[in-house]
């Protein structure tokens, strides 16, 4: 057929080849990893120690870190375990081991404020955390928390420390002889795995509920459409506590046997040290990074030798079209492959796999594998079709199930038929390339970092000299967008935008800041007091505003 798409019932069918899902459906997510055939033998290299740990080493770990959870720590099948760390080896090496008990994780993200943290506790409730020594303090708030170190104290301490409960360390459990014993709960595939927070649509942060199942789908994608060639090694610049780190770094690469250096904390020039110093093929960021190469491009090309990078692909935030030409005039030698999923959707979305897909500019690829779409009017419900621009609707056996304990929210964003409203506006062409034009949802992305409208809003209304307030994203060529406050004061008031500013900054995690203040006589809402984003934002936001 002419078109790059299968078609029937106005659904859109993903033409690459299907999810080789395993037959055993009482299989857990990293016994389905570890039974993959590996083709490599390291595993991941830490760019800060140089410190390398092999396959062997590293599937390993994560049985011992799983028996002393079980044994020592009495970790049982659905129990939650917080991850507060920046990127890290530990991360995969505690989230396959906790996945293979039936158990859950979740993450935060380390830049969030103690207090920030603590909502997100309270909603997840774990039972324990793995902290590294510095963000441990950030979980005192939480009292019934048990803590693991990740790194080692030079104090070396196992008790109450810092407001905390120490009850471990990781390098301790990493090198603990196993008992022998091996008795640990039967797991389903609708068990939990995972709650990664995300705003979803609209509101705040929830925790999105994936089960086993959803993360054995993720992998068999990423079978079914390897990231790159066999032995090659990648970097991993982005976030491990987002999806987009996790599920690559702690899942798929360790899935398919590739090498991955970890950078610690991201940094543009340790970042080019480390692609140098490793021979470093693939780079998965997002389009603030390709931004920064592009600026710097002439001293970087001076400074370091970048020939073994071969692809970059970039996800997470939307990349135009000029972007990608702009990388590609500076950087010839690199493709950049661009690909679009959500956090509710676990890597489920739209990649590009070739050379000449990725020659689509603008375009963020073709559905993946198992991926089935729809394109529906926003306003009738009427589904589109292509050429036509909606709503994206997705549905995958990597999909989450829902919002963890909010039913509510679950049902907003998921349909009864297993459709995951994506908030996204875009279109797929008859080739079957998907576009994203627009964001419907309330979702502001700095850096591609989450930014809930909703949370800053509350925030701001607890301010006494603020009488309404509502948060829109303000587009911005490096960063992508950032939160813009469009205030009404109270009156008599005449708080300044410093002020504001200065309230919210003292709150909130760095990326969440509001960096521009607009005053208002009113908001405008709807008959039933929801505000009227995109009105305000065309109020706002000059149309001839160009980036
Ligand atoms: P998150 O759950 O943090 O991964 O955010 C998902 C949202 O980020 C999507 O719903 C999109 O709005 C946006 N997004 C992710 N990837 C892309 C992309 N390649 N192009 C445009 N927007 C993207």
């Amino acid at each position: 057929p002419k078109k790059g798409f299968c078609k029937a019932n106005s659904t859109f069918y993903s033409k690459r080849s299907p999810l080789p899902l395993p037959a055993d459906t009482s299989l857990d997510v990293t016994t389905f990893m570890s039974s993959q055939p590996h083709r490599g033998t390291t595993a991941f290299i830490d760019a800060s120690t140089g410190h390398r740990i092999s396959f062997s080493d590293f599937w390993r770990s994560v049985d011992r870190v799983a028996d002393c959870l079980h044994h020592d720590i009495g970790i049982r099948r659905g129990d939650v375990v917080l991850i507060l760390s920046p990127n890290s080896i530990s991360i995969p090496v505690v989230s396959l081991a906790v996945m293979s008990l039936g158990a859950v994780i979740t993450t935060a993200n380390p830049l969030n404020t103690a207090g920030e943290i603590s909502r997100q506790i309270a909603d997840s409730k774990p039972k324990l955390a793995f902290a590294t020594p510095e963000l441990a303090p950030k979980l005192a708030a939480s009292a019934d928390i048990s803590v693991v170190l990740t790194e080692d104290d030079e104090e070396e301490i196992v008790g109450s420390t810092r407001g905390v409960r120490v009850v471990g360390v990781l390098s301790e459990m990493m090198e603990k002889e196993q008992s022998g014993q091996r008795v640990r709960d039967r797991v389903n595939q609708d068990d939990t795995a995972m709650l990664l927070y995300s705003s979803g649509t609209t509101g705040r942060s929830k925790g999105v509920d994936s089960s086993q199942g959803n993360l054995i789908a993720h992998i068999a994608r990423y079978i079914s459409e390897p990231l790159a060639p066999p032995n090659q090694t990648f970097l991993c610049t982005v976030p491990m506590f987002h999806t987009y780190g996790l599920l690559i770094y702690a899942m798929a690469t360790v899935a398919l046997g590739s090498t991955v250096v970890i950078l610690r904390k991201f940094g543009l020039h340790d970042m080019l040290a480390a692609i140098e110093k490793y021979r470093v093929r693939t780079l998965v960021l997002a389009p603030p990074v390709l931004v920064a190469m592009i600026n710097g491009s002439d001293l970087i090309k001076a400074k370091y030798d970048l020939t073994s990078l071969k692809t970059v692909r970039s996800g997470g935030a939307p990349l135009s079209k000029e972007v990608t030409e702009s990388f590609l005039e500076k950087y010839p030698t690199v493709d950049v492959f661009q690909a679009y999923a959500l956090t509710e959707s676990n890597s489920a979305g739209a990649s590009m796999d070739t050379v000449e897909e990725s020659q689509r500019y603008g375009a963020v690829g073709k559905l993946s594998s198992g991926v089935e779409a729809r394109i529906v009017d926003p306003d009738t419900g009427r589904m589109l079709s292509e050429n036509e621009t909606g709503e994206l609707w997705l549905k995958s056996p990597a999909i989450a199930k829902g919002y963890f304990r909010n039913e509510e929210a679950t049902n907003e964003a998921f349909s009864s038929q297993g459709w995951l409203k994506t908030g996204d506006l875009c279109y797929i062409d008859d080739d079957g390339f998907l576009f994203i034009v627009d964001r419907l949802k309330e979702l502001i992305k700095y850096k591609a970092y989450q930014v809930p409208p909703a949370e800053l809003e509350a925030l701001l209304l607890t301010h006494h000299e603020i009488k309404d307030v509502a948060v829109i994203p303000f587009p911005d060529k490096v960063v992508g967008e950032f939160p813009m406050a469009c205030v009404v004061r109270k009156p008599g008031s005449f708080i300044t935008e410093k002020t504001i500013m200065e309230f919210v900054a003292k709150q909130v995690a760095p990326y969440k800041k509001i960096r521009k203040v607009k005053f208002m006589s009113s908001i405008p809402k709807n008959p039933s007091g929801n505000i009227l984003r995109k009105d305000l934002i065309k109020l706002v936001i000059p149309s001839n505003f160009k980036l």
